[in-house]
């Protein structure tokens, strides 16, 4: 197939498995359930904001659904993320090991921390954080103290935390950043925000490591408005809820805070879409699972390489991504499908290349430089049942 002609056929074949000729976007929410009915319900009761049923349940459902023992939500994903890194102990001066592929959220959260993220390159077959990469980037920079802690050789800076991104909803080799971060020392936060619905070995993506992050921002799998949750054990759960809710000592009426505290919890108001939301994630990722087989059938055999989920995962195919031959071929599809009213993407600028990450260490990023100059997303909310 030339490549004009493979656009053409996936211009038509989007067209036809979304059932519309107008524009059709990247990732747009659907709301099909209980959605009016539990936001309704919040206003009624008058409990809009900081303290409701929806956020109670919302955080129980996400538990279960997760298979964590606490689930404690905020306002969005970038605070989960912050809140992450503050309950492993990240503080002023230390440094965070993650991807360079990655939205800039991951490390504007290590930068808030007044930490500095250090970039380690990805895997192909994954598209997040390689365990080879990390373990070597470590063996050539830092040590084990006596202490326990890892610290860097020149500089004596304490490598406190890793956190890997799945990315698109493709899990991480998990299994191996478990391995290595041990060995090291090193807290492992998941970035889970794209990947709720996916699944590593039959666990759910974001409970393997001291903590995870969802985003339920407006283009992720289900959406809250905007919103994010911390998965977590039961005592650090309970530390991250006193902390994103102002550090407030419960009594009946006195104001009593112990810390300084964030006022980072989710409304209820969004935990009553969030709940609506839940209730049909499982069919929204199985007829996302769908749309993404009918993309790999229809590019099979194409100049365009079909992005699938590793082995031993079950992915939500939250954006589905393709692998383009070179940067010239990635323009002309980028251009192409716009132009048509089909909305496409290339993957993140890489984090080292944006002014304020540009002096961070790094190794090298030869494979995220590699798939940033070739993959690119397609259309990917969960299409109307039944279209073909
Ligand atoms: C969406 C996203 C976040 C969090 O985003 P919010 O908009 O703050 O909810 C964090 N990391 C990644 C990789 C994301 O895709």
């Amino acid at each position: 197939m030339s490549d004009q002609s493979v656009v053409d056929g996936l211009v038509r074949f989007v067209r036809a498995r979304f059932a519309t000729d107008d524009f059709i976007p990247l990732h747009a929410p659907v709301f099909a359930g209980n959605e009016q009915a539990y936001v309704l319900d919040t206003i009624q009761s008058t409990f809009v904001s900081s303290v409701g049923a929806y956020v109670d349940r919302f955080e129980a459902d996400m538990a279960a659904y997760t298979g964590c023992e606490r689930a404690v939500a905020t306002m969005n994903g970038t605070a989960a993320l912050h809140m992450a890194l503050r309950l492993v102990g990240v503080e002023p001066g230390d440094l965070v090991v993650t991807q360079p592929l990655t939205f800039v959220a991951t490390c504007n959260a290590i930068a808030y921390c007044g930490a500095e993220p250090v970039f380690v390159d990805v895997d192909r077959h994954t598209l997040g954080l390689s365990p080879a990469a990390l373990d070597a980037w470590l063996a050539a920079n830092a040590l084990v103290d006596d202490g326990g802690r890892c610290v860097t050789n020149d500089d004596g800076r304490v490598v406190r935390a890793c956190v890997p991104m799945h990315t698109f909803g493709h899990p991480a080799d998990i299994d191996g950043l478990v391995e290595v971060c041990a060995r090291w020392g090193i807290a492992l936060i998941e970035d889970a925000a794209e990947s709720l619905g996916s699944f590593y070995k039959g666990r759910h993506t974001g409970i393997f490591g001291a903590v995870g992050t969802l985003s339920f921002n407006g283009n992720k799998v289900i959406t809250t408005g905007g919103g994010g949750m911390l998965l977590t054990d039961a005592t650090t759960g309970k530390r991250a809820k006193h902390l994103t809710t102002t550090a407030k000592v419960p009594h009946a009426y006195e104001y009593v805070h112990d810390e300084v505290g964030y006022n980072y919890r989710l409304p209820n108001l969004n935990a009553a879409l969030g709940c609506a939301q839940l209730e049909q994630l499982d069919g929204f990722v199985a007829r996302k699972r769908a749309l993404a087989d009918d993309y790999r059938t229809f590019l099979d055999g194409s100049d365009l390489t079909f992005v699938v989920e590793p082995d031993g995962c079950r992915s939500n195919y939250w954006l589905n991504a393709v692998i383009c031959q070179d940067m010239a071929h990635r323009e002309a599809l980028l251009a192409a499908t716009n132009r048509e009213g089909v909305m496409t993407r290339p993957i993140w600028a890489l984090m080292n290349n944006l002014g304020m990450y540009a002096g961070c260490r790094r190794g090298p990023l030869d494979t995220a430089q590699w798939l940033e100059e070739r993959v690119v997303n397609l259309p990917s909310s969960v299409p109307p049942e039944g279209a073909r």
